[in-house]
């Protein structure tokens, strides 16, 4: 079992006397304090290095707190160790045959799972076990990389691209990396205790001779069930980072898909009060690829996971739908191209004006870890011609200096793709 020290509690009676010592005379700084109600208790935290001080009030004349501190005066009351899997640590030791307090996890303080092992157990000191909360700042603050759910605006000769959000959700990490070893993924994406990883959702507008939208995250449509089973967070939705933004949805001439997997296409449509599923954008023509469109319809096993009927046939009933059967220019500056791989007919959308170019590569290259050519998610149908269509596309992409988005990657919307010792990377915009 790993356990990393996490904080040393200390029981204290006279909480402005423990602070003229900690605070004062250590120089040492107290973050707010937090009241864990059910213990009847206010908890102080220190930083101290990677691990933390704790100072213990009891709030109540009956907390534990306070018969402790009453029965053997103020002192140390906990030592608290972090484990990845608290579960797993408990059953780890009743097999074991050591005495624990809590057979089953219960809520601690900063949102945390504990469980305490008797002192009996631990020679003379009482044990906390805990379990960190899987938050997605907490993953990605894990690995030293900071989310990004801003508004970003770049531009592209004469051409604007606004960068834009519709949350997150979790997908399993093995079947985001595919083949890759968890050792070397989990270094660029950090999995929480079910092994899941954080992606962003990220819709990207083209401004030009018309205001085009690039795919529309998850949207709204899905139940609480749905949101639960992907761990989905829409707090920065797609409609709140276009108003940030400026830009209404009546602002939206062209829809444009790379293709229809529904966090990707379920932002397409909106159900209205009378429960009638419609599109989200009133005034946009909304652009699939051919293939694309029948492959969503089909009922084959393999092509319909990740395809829901809602996002799709409604644009075909409102009369708003066009398809395109090749590569074509969707409007000046901007074409998409075929690259298939995640799905037969998948495509990218190549965007240039005035020498400068940029690109949406939609599930080619989802987040910024996936640049290396065998870094193949286990979701691409056609692994192989994935893994060719990336190496075409990152080749071009260093000659012209491309301006590269990512449909998924939690921290870095867009960046510019470089090569070190025949070793891919991305240099973040
Ligand atoms: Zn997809
Ligand atoms: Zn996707």
């Amino acid at each position: 079992m790993k356990a990393i020290l996490d904080h040393v509690g200390i029981a204290v009676k006279d909480l402005a006397a423990a602070l003229a010592f900690y605070r004062d005379a250590l120089g040492l700084e107290i973050e707010p304090p937090e009241e864990v109600a059910s213990q009847r208790v206010r908890a102080h935290f220190i930083p101290v290095g990677d691990a933390k001080l704790e100072l213990l009030e009891g709030t109540a004349p009956d907390s534990a707190i306070a018969k402790f501190t009453d029965k053997r005066g103020p002192g140390l009351h906990h030592i608290t160790l972090r484990v990845d899997d608290i579960r797993a640590a408990l059953d780890h030791l009743k097999a074991r045959g050591v005495r624990l307090i809590d057979e089953q996890p219960r809520p601690g303080a900063e949102d945390a799972q504990v469980a305490f092992v008797h002192p009996s157990a631990a020679h003379g000191v009482l044990v906390e076990l805990k379990q960190a909360p899987a938050t997605r700042d907490a993953v990605i603050a894990s690995a030293g990389r900071s989310p990004a759910t801003t508004v970003t605006r770049h531009t592209v000769g004469d051409l604007e691209l606004v960068s834009l959000h519709d949350g997150t959700f979790r997908l399993d990490g093995g079947s985001m990396f595919g083949t890759v070893p968890k050792v070397l993924w989990e270094k660029q994406a950090p999995a929480n205790a079910q092994n899941q990883i954080i992606l962003a959702m990220r819709p990207l507008i083209v401004r030009g001779a018309r205001t085009m939208l690039i795919d529309a995250g998850l949207g709204d449509k899905e139940s609480a069930a749905f949101h639960e089973r992907y761990g989905v967070d829409r707090g920065r939705s797609l409609a709140v980072t276009m108003a940030e933004a400026g830009i209404a949805p009546e602002d939206v001439d062209i829809v444009l898909a790379t293709h229809l997997h529904f966090d990707h296409a379920g932002g397409f449509t909106t159900r209205d009060r009378s429960g009638r599923v419609r599109p989200a954008f009133p005034r946009a023509q909304y652009i699939v690829r051919r293939g694309e469109w029948e492959d969503s319809n089909r009922s084959s096993a393999q092509t319909r996971s990740g395809y829901l009927a809602d996002n799709c046939a409604p644009l075909a009933d409102a009369g708003v739908l066009q398809l395109v059967d090749d590569d074509a220019t969707i409007m000046p500056g901007v074409r998409v191209r075929r690259t298939g791989g995640h799905t037969m007919h998948h495509q990218i959308v190549l965007i240039e004006s005035k020498g400068r170019s940029a690109a949406c590569t939609g599930d080619l290259i989802p987040t910024a870890a996936h640049v290396r050519d065998g870094w193949l998610s286990a979701f691409d149908l056609y692994p192989m011609e994935a893994m060719a269509a990336k190496e075409q596309f990152a080749t071009e992409a260093m000659e012209k200096d491309t301006l590269v988005f990512f449909a998924h990657d939690p921290a870095i919307a867009a960046g510019y793709i470089r090569e070190e010792d025949g070793k891919r990377r991305i240099l973040p915009a």
